[in-house]
């Protein structure tokens, strides 16, 4: 049976964690795997997360089933927050619950390809690596658009635009909600116009990628560009992730919305998202959006996440102004937003800058900003600056 599959190489970035963890050197700096870092360099559960499982285990009777779309309530206490208070309980939204944002755009991409076979989907070069294999393994086709050039540090937005007017209706196009992965790189108000137009008058779908509200430059500026397409296009999907911006991460927790032409149709394709829900995950694993609800049920545990999320975000700002102002080779940083940074590191610059100064980065030049300290940041300037291309 297993002789036709061929071997497969290790993840990289797993590798990563394994490298750096064995690695002795005291003054080592992980800006590898992307999960928030505070000052000590740890993940700490949030103290509103705490304080839900608290309340779950005193509360909680039960652990039978729930249903495909999991726990409904939290997919409707996000609406406000994802799109808006006029827009959350719309009857063109339908919400289900999903596990973590993988599963939403796992299944966004099993939904287009079933609604129409021989779909594609457009997405930005570089993105986020796990977006190309969770896309074919639905069937969509995959085609690539320039998104950003890591040497001038800019959106290559004029090609993007050329590249998209080319899609035909019905094509899927994926888009970052906020804090773009791999680059930190954002679209400013008259690009997201401008992309919105062109989405709406080609017919083109977009599937938002939603994975860090709030990470960025707050809950609300976070998801104006979801918005502003959502509100252009008859049709849409948002894939959303409350893994980084709750610190849930291996609890798996996210939701996938539709958006559809009339709230028959929405309905219709809720109701498929169940059913193909059904045959691949039967239903989403609980305990994480369970948190998630009990904290947006009670205004004090609400005020305690935003404060806790300030400060990641506020954490983040400050190390990207800070390693902007350390060399102008770096000055992107204080224009992008979110964990990460994407570097013109040749393959053998990030080599050396692990072997020779115990610095672990993606092998694509892809940095978590989160990873640095006001301790190590000047010694990764240092190291870094000059293997710059
Ligand atoms: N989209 C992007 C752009 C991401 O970076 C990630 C996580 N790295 C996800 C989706 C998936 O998040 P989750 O861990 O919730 O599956």
């Amino acid at each position: 049976m297993f002789s036709g599959l061929s071997p497969q190489p290790a993840d990289g970035l797993l590798r990563l964690i394994v490298l750096h963890r064995d690695d002795p050197r005291p003054g080592k700096i992980d800006l590898g795997v992307g999960i928030y870092r505070d000052d000590d360099g740890a993940t700490p559960v949030l103290k509103a997360v705490k304080a839900a499982e608290h309340i779950l285990l005193e509360t909680q009777e039960s652990k039978s089933y729930l249903g495909a779309d999991g726990d409904v309530g939290f997919v409707q206490l996000l609406e406000p927050i994802i799109f808006g208070a006029e827009m959350a309980g719309s009857s063109r939204l339908g919400g289900v619950q999903t596990p973590g944002g993988t599963g939403a755009l796992r299944l966004a991409a099993e939904l287009v390809a079933q609604s129409r076979p021989g779909a594609r989907i457009w997405t930005g070069t570089p993105t986020w690596p796990n977006h190309a294999p969770i896309f074919a393994g639905a069937g969509l086709e995959i085609l690539t658009h320039p998104f950003f050039d890591a040497e001038t540090q800019r959106i290559e937005f004029g090609a993007m635009m050329n590249a998209l007017e080319s899609a035909e209706p019905g094509d899927v196009v994926l888009v970052h909600g906020s804090s773009h992965n791999p680059t930190g790189a954002e679209l400013d108000e008259g690009q997201a116009e401008a992309l919105a137009e062109l989405c709406a008058r080609r017919g083109l779908v977009p599937l938002i990628d939603l994975a860090y509200q709030g990470l960025g430059r707050g809950l609300e500026e976070d998801a104006g560009l979801a918005r502003r397409l959502l509100a252009a296009c008859d049709e849409a999907l948002l894939a959303y992730s409350c893994d980084k911006n709750f610190g849930l991460y291996r609890e798996r927790v996210g939701a996938l919305w539709v958006q559809g032409q009339t709230a028959d149709a929405t309905q219709i394709a809720r109701d498929n998202m169940l059913v193909v829900a059904r045959g691949i995950w039967s239903m989403p694993p609980d305990h994480g959006a369970a948190i998630v609800r009990v904290i947006l049920e009670r205004p004090e545990l609400v005020a305690l996440w935003h404060a806790e999320l300030d400060e990641m975000r506020d954490r983040i700002s400050r190390l990207r102004e800070k390693l902007a102002e350390s060399h102008p080779l770096f000055a992107g940083a204080a224009r992008q937003t979110g964990m990460f940074a994407l570097l013109p590191f040749s393959p053998e610059a990030v080599t050396e800058l692990r072997e020779m100064h115990g610095i672990y980065m993606a092998g694509n030049g892809r940095i978590n900003i989160a990873g640095l300290t006001e301790e190590n940041i000047e010694r990764f300037v240092e190291a870094a600056a000059p293997l710059l291309r």
